[in-house]
C-alpha cells in the first residue's frame, strides 16, 4: 500500500533541478508520497504541459494516464500531470506532481552566512565608517586616534624644543 502524506511542510521553495528556476512553493502544498517519490502540489509557476499523453503503471498496469510537466525555461521533465490515477491515488489528479529526483527545494530561514548586525545599524561592510558609532571599531579603524596621538606628540616635541631654548639662554 503506497502511503501518501498530508503532513504540512516547513516553508520551502522548489526550484528546478536543471536550471534553479523557481517552480513551486510549500504554500501550495496538497500531499507527497515518498514511494513514488513525488510531491504534488496545486500551483506552479515557469511550467509547461507536455500536450502527449502517456500511461503508467502505479500500482497496477496501466492505472494511470498523465502528461509530462516541464521546466519552461530549460525544457527539463520536472513531474507529471496526471490525468487518470489509481482510485487508492486520487489525490494524483488534478494537482502537478512532481518528481522529487527532478527538483531542488530550500527551506526559508535556512540561510548560511548571517550578517552580524541584522537588521540593526551599519552593514559588516561598513563598519569603520563614522556612522558606526556604537559598534566596536574593526581593525584599522583607529586611524582617528592614531592621528591625535601624532597631534599630541608633535606639541610635546614643540614644548621640549621651547624649554631648550630657555635653558640655554
Ligand atoms: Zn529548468
Amino acid at each position: 500500500m503506497i502511503e501518501v502524506n498530508r503532513d504540512i511542510l516547513p516553508s520551502l521553495v522548489f526550484t528546478c533541478g536543471q536550471c534553479h528556476r523557481i517552480l513551486t512553493d510549500s504554500q501550495e502544498f496538497i500531499c507527497s508520497i515518498e514511494d513514488l517519490e513525488l510531491v504534488v502540489v496545486k500551483g506552479a509557476t515557469g511550467i509547461a504541459i507536455d500536450k502527449i499523453q502517456q500511461g503508467c503503471s502505479l500500482l497496477s498496469a496501466n492505472d494511470s494516464t498523465y502528461c509530462c510537466i516541464l521546466c519552461d525555461h530549460c525544457g527539463v521533465a520536472v513531474g507529471r500531470l496526471y490525468l487518470k490515477a489509481n482510485e487508492s491515488l486520487q489525490c494524483l489528479q488534478g494537482g502537478f506532481s512532481f518528481d522529487a529526483k527532478a527538483i531542488n527545494s530550500h527551506q526559508l530561514g535556512q540561510c548560511e552566512i548571517r550578517a552580524r548586525t541584522a537588521g540593526v545599524g551599519p552593514l559588516p561592510c561598513m563598519i569603520g565608517n563614522e556612522s558606526a558609532a556604537d559598534t566596536p571599531p574593526a581593525k584599522g579603524a583607529s586611524i582617528p586616534s592614531e592621528h591625535i596621538l601624532l597631534e599630541r606628540m608633535e606639541q610635546l616635541e614643540a614644548d621640549l624644543i621651547k624649554g631648550m631654548i630657555l635653558v640655554h639662554q
